[in-house]
C-alpha cells in the first residue's frame, strides 16, 4: 500500500507523540515505554492502522505497536491517533527487516502480519514476510509461547506461506482457507481494511495461528 505522496508526512510523523522516534533505543525496554508490564502484540505492515487501533481499544492490558514501512501510509494511523488516543498503542516507521534491532529476545509476545505484500517474483520471496528468512527474525524477538497470526486473500501467498512454516522450524496450530465461514476461528475475528475491501468483493480470507516447540 503506497498512498500519494502527502507533504510534510515525515515531519509530521517525526512530531508525533504517537510514534516511538527511535525504535532501537528502547530495545529490551518496551515495558517502560508503556508504564507497565503487559505482554506486548506487534502488527507488521500495519497499513492505516484499522486493526490495531480496534485491538488496542478492546484489550487494555495488552500493549500494542504498529509497524509500517511508509510514512504517507503512517500518517493516516498517526491520524486517527489524534481523534481516539490509546494509550496502549504505539506506532513506528520501520522497515521490518530491522526488527531485531528493536526488540530483544522474546520481548514480544504475539505478531500479526495482515494481508502482507505478495511479492510475486520467486527472486523477491525473501522479502515477503511469513518467508522463513522473517520467521527467523520473528523467532528471535518472539517469547517462546508466542504465536504468529497470518490473513491474507492471496492464495499463492497462502501456499508459500505454509510451505515456509516447517522448514524454519515452526508448528502450526489452526488454519483455515475460509476464515469468514469457519465458525472456531473467526471467533473475536478484527477486521482490517484490506479484509473489509477484499471480502466484499466475495475472495475466501485465509489464515494460519502458528508457535514453535
Ligand atoms: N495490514 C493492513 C491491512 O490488512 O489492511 C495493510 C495491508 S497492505 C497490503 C501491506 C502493508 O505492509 C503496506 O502498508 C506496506 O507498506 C507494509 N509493509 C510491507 N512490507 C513492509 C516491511 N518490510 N516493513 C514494514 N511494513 C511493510
Amino acid at each position: 500500500m503506497r498512498l500519494r505522496n502527502v507533504t510534510g508526512s515525515r515531519e509530521m510523523i517525526a512530531e508525533s507523540r504517537f510514534v516511538v522516534q527511535e525504535p532501537a533505543a528502547q530495545r529490551g525496554k518496551w515495558n517502560a515505554v508503556f508504564g507497565n508490564d503487559h505482554p506486548i502484540h506487534i502488527e507488521i505492515g500495519m497499513g492505516k492502522g484499522r486493526f490495531m487501533m480496534e485491538l488496542a481499544a478492546s484489550n487494555p492490558d495488552i500493549n500494542y505497536i504498529g509497524i509500517e514501512k511508509y510514512s504517507t501510509v503512517l500518517l493516516r494511523a498517526v491520524q486517527k491517533m489524534e481523534a481516539q488516543e490509546l494509550s496502549n498503542l504505539r506506532l513506528i516507521r520501520m522497515d521490518a527487516e530491522e526488527i531485531c534491532e528493536v526488540f530483544d529476545k522474546g520481548e514480544v509476545s504475539r505478531i500479526y502480519l495482515n494481508f502482507s505484500d505478495p511479492w510475486p517474483k520467486d527472486r523477491h520471496a525473501k522479502r515477503r514476510l511469513p518467508s522463513r528468512q522473517f520467521l527467523g527474525r520473528y523467532h528471535e524477538i518472539l517469547a517462546a509461547d508466542g504465536r504468529i497470526e497470518f490473513k491474507t486473500d492471496n492464495a499463492d501467498l497462502f501456499d508459500f506461506a505454509l510451505e515456509e512454516i516447517a522448514p524454519a522450524g515452526w508448528k502450526t496450530e489452526a488454519v483455515t482457507r475460509d476464515l469468514h465461514h469457519d465458525e472456531n476461528m473467526f471467533v473475536g475475528n478484527i477486521m482490517t481494511e484490506y479484509e473489509e475491501k477484499f471480502s466484499s468483493i466475495g475472495n475466501p480470507i485465509y489464515k494460519y495461528i502458528i508457535y514453535r516447540e
